[in-house]
């Protein structure tokens, strides 16, 4: 007894190295409430370097909530978030410096109206991490490229279409070089004509290896680009596991229902 006590012990120990290691994103037991909404349920969830983690889940199960967390957009009530070793909600915390590293790409583009795409990629990079207008402006070009508008730079948000004005929100996220990205659903509010050229822009971010956790309803993104499925029901985590197991072979009954009224 003894004897399998120390061994149990051991594995312990070399497992906490190894997750010191490599995890980018930790929640260790994670809770949160709204008042007396119990929104988060005991969250346990590691995402390393390059990896995308895929979270679906129906609407109302807490996932935007589980993203919001990771850049403390919310705060959660107990449990250890961490990112990139650094406890999320530790009042010493420097919460602007953790934002820069983590862009975030919503639903709705937020995109600055009165100002013209290149002005608004340029904006944080000239305030933020005080980079001269002709650097902030060479690197929005790059980015403006990536996503696959240069040709865009001087107009307004207004003259683009919704995929468009996406591509520019991911362009100015990632003029501020985040380690992380955080996708909401960025394709939910999208003509259905403009979901794939927003998609291939995740795509090859990912490609390219940048840490991405990704809330979506498109289903064939999750399968072809995750590296693992997270489904979340009610605050809590029901199911994880690779794409093809997860889409092949649910475990979870709620994982069934949602798969077969979504695909
Ligand atoms: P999802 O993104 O999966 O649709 P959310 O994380 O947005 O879910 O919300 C989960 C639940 O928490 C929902 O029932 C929602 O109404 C509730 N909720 C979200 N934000 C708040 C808030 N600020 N105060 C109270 N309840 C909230
Ligand atoms: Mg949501």
């Amino acid at each position: 007894l003894e004897k399998g006590k120390h061994s149990t012990n051991l594995v312990v120990i070399v497992f906490e190295v190894v997750r010191k290691e490599n995890d980018m994103i930790s929640f260790e037991q994670v809770n949160k409430y709204y008042g007396d909404f119990h929104v988060l349920n005991d969250i346990n969830l590691t995402m390393n370097d390059g990896e995308v983690v895929v979270i679906i889940g129906p609407s109302g199960s807490g996932k935007s909530t589980l993203l919001r967390c990771i850049n403390r957009l919310e705060t959660i009530t107990n449990g250890i978030l961490t990112v990139n070793d650094i406890a999320v909600n530790d009042k010493k915390t420097d919460i602007n410096k953790l934002r820069r590293n983590i862009g975030m790409v919503f639903q709705h583009f937020n995109l600055y109206p009165h100002k013209t795409v290149l002005q608004n990629i340029t904006l944080a990079p000239i305030n933020v991490l005080k980079q001269s207008a002709e650097e902030a402006k060479k690197t929005a070009m790059y980015y403006l490229e990536k996503v696959g508008i240069p040709d865009k730079a001087s107009s307004y948000p207004s003259q683009l279409s919704g995929g468009q004005q996406q591509r520019v929100a991911i362009a100015r996220e990632l003029a501020m070089k985040p380690d992380i990205m955080l996708f909401d659903e960025p394709t939910s509010a999208l003509d259905p004509e403009m979901v794939g050229e927003v998609l291939d822009v995740m795509k090859t971010l990912a490609k390219e290896g940048m840490t991405m956790v990704v809330v979506t309803h498109e289903m064939g993104f999750a399968k072809e680009v995750g590296d693992r499925i997270v489904f979340i029901d009610q605050g809590k985590i029901l199911e994880e596991a690779v794409p093809v197991e997860f889409f092949e072979n649910p475990k979870e009954e709620r994982a069934k229902v949602f798969l077969s009224r979504i695909l």
